[in-house]
């Protein structure tokens, strides 16, 4: 049994979805659970709804219209005005539409996963039909029911004795019978409300669902050939892994590297389940297996580059050295208003914290650091890290840039820049 993982990138028009059925119809020998992200951006234009309707702001209704139309548009070029994905499709946006009608009275967060889970419950259905369509026999199955998570929405923790009692009672004689189609990203509560596991969370959903279900591999078909050694967007001459390492893969996603969502790797390790990163436009390359590999010799470095971060620097205000209850202190802060710490260091009189900038987060933060400490901070920084580098590498990156804090260890180099 396999588990596909497709994208937005790989589903956000009509030729995406007929190509992610060309690549599934590679496979029909297989027993094969497809997992599927909302399609191209609209995880984001989502968002932004949900944004305006919880401060009811007057665009509620053009954002939400742009969603629908981005949806229908693509509907339309795939199947008949009659086929029965547009009464699913409807009555899919009827559940918005009964939230948009009331004024929001419920926490932010678990508006944000009512209302954002959406995009997967569309995508799914549209790429079910599709399938059906062209010949295939597939399943639609809402995930909901089978991810159990709490109710921290937004970032909800699975329970995985009771998803692993639920997905093994039902998918394995499911699968014995058809394709099956499901949601990335989502999750259910004891009281069915929907939860999602964190953004770009749906590599992770692909990796319990193999994990309960002991399968083969797992394979997220991605518009990159397979893992690089840098971003190509912002790297020349990068290079392909053929392979890499279960711990290399998650050091690279700890430090920020995009193309894997960082819980995805870890319950894959345990299960001893290779996850393979493979190109959608060419579906037989190779791409990159992350497994066992060991004592891999990297010839070339990672280079992992995360923007938008911010540096504070908190001291005592009685200019005192920083002590471990400040540290603490500090820690709890950022704790509290749930940011991660991407590098911190700490000198006599001073800490150091580099974060990712996160609107809705960050004013609360600070105003909370302030009430206690002295802050400076910078904005608009780059974070770069580098696995097994040179320090030629280190010096030809960050030449010509301000430097704001460096750390180095055998393996790797990490530097906060400005320009
Ligand atoms: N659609 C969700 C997001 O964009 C989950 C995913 O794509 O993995 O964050
Ligand atoms: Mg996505």
């Amino acid at each position: 049994m396999l588990v596909f993982k497709f994208g937005g990138a790989s589903v956000k028009d009509a030729a995406g979805i007929a190509n992610l059925a060309q690549v599934v119809k590679k496979y029909t020998h297989e027993q094969l659970l497809i997992v599927v992200s909302a399609m191209g951006k609209t995880t984001n234009a989502l968002e932004k709804l949900t944004n305006a309707y919880f401060n009811q702001a007057d665009d509620v209704h053009e954002l939400y219209e742009e969603v629908k139309q981005y949806h229908y548009q693509i509907l339309h070029e795939l199947f008949d005005g009659s086929h029965p994905v547009f009464d699913e499709v409807a009555n899919t946006f009827v559940e918005i539409d009964w939230m948009l009608e009331d004024e929001p009275v419920d926490t932010y967060d678990f508006i944000y996963d009512q209302l954002v889970s959406v995009g997967e419950l569309l995508s799914t259905r549209i790429v079910n039909a599709y399938l059906n369509q062209v010949g295939l026999t597939s399943k639609w199955l809402d995930v909901r029911g089978y991810i159990h998570t709490d109710n921290t929405y937004r970032e909800g923790v699975v329970d995985w004795p009771k998803t692993r009692a639920s997905v093994q009672q039902d998918l394995p004689t499911m699968l014995g019978k058809s394709i099956v189609v499901t949601q990335g990203f989502l999750g259910g509560t004891s009281e069915n409300f929907t939860t999602t596991l964190g953004r770009e969370g749906s590599d992770y959903t692909a990796s319990i669902l193999a994990a309960c279900l002991q399968a083969q591999s797992v394979t997220t078909w991605k518009d990159v050939p397979g893992v690089l050694n840098a971003d190509p967007k912002f790297f020349e001459d990068t290079v392909k892994f053929d392979e890499l390492s279960y711990t290399e893969a998650m050091e690279m996603t700890y430090y920020g590297a995009t193309v894997i969502h960082p819980k995805t790797i870890k319950p894959l390790q345990n299960a001893g389940i290779p996850l393979l990163v493979k190109p959608f436009n060419d579906p037989d390359a190779p791409g990159t297996v992350i497994g066992n590999a060991e004592n891999q010799r990297f010839d070339k470095a990672i280079i992992i580059v995360k923007q938008n971060q911010v540096l504070i620097s908190v001291s005592a205000k009685d200019h005192s050295f920083v002590s471990e209850q400040q540290l603490s202190q500090v820690y709890r802060i950022f704790a509290q208003n749930q940011v991660k710490v991407n590098v911190m260091q700490t000198s006599a009189l001073s800490l150091s914290v580099c974060f990712d900038r996160v609107e809705e987060r960050f004013e609360q933060l600070y105003n909370q650091l302030k009430l206690e400490f002295n802050v400076k901070y910078n904005d608009q920084l780059s974070l770069i890290t580098l696995r097994h580098y040179q320090y030629s590498l280190l010096q030809q990156l960050t030449e010509g840039k301000t430097v704001l804090l460096q750390q180095t260890s055998r393996n790797t180099a990490q530097v906060v820049t400005a320009g």
